[in-house]
């Protein structure tokens, strides 16, 4: 892990930036002026590295390759998650700078 250390103070510190995060820090800068730091545990993604932008044709002429999109999201086999039943839910958890706001592929 890399800490730097900085003289900058902040109103706020937010953690986490996906949906809730990114929007309370939004709120909290432009409607409140407030100063925010925001920190996230995950890793940064590379835009191009997603297939937002592909073509449908060029969506299965990678699969017949046997290339397939990235998959963000935890593996709940090596990292599970608990519940007690009868509550069990699906958990889906993307460890990244936008969180579930990039694009997740259910395979
Ligand atoms: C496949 C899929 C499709 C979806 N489609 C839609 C849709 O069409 N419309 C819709 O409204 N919603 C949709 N959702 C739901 C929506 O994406 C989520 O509800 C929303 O993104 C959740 O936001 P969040 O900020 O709560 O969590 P997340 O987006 O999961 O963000 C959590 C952030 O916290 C960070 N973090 C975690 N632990 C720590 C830690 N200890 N320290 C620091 N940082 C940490 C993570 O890296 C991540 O950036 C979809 C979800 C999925 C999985």
């Amino acid at each position: 892990m890399f800490v730097q250390s900085s003289p900058e103070v902040h109103d706020v510190i937010v953690i986490g930036s996906g949906a809730a995060g990114g929007m309370a820090a939004w709120n909290l800068a432009v409607n409140h002026g407030a100063r925010v730091l925001m920190l996230d545990a995950g890793t940064r993604f590379r835009r191009e590295d997603f297939w937002t932008h592909v073509k449908p044709w060029q969506w299965r002429e990678r699969i017949e390759k046997g290339m397939s999109p990235p998959k963000i999201q935890l593996d709940n086999k090596e990292q599970p998650y608990s519940w007690k039943e009868p509550n069990k839910f699906d958990l889906i958890r993307v460890w990244g700078r936008g969180g579930k706001t990039n694009p997740t592929f259910p395979f």
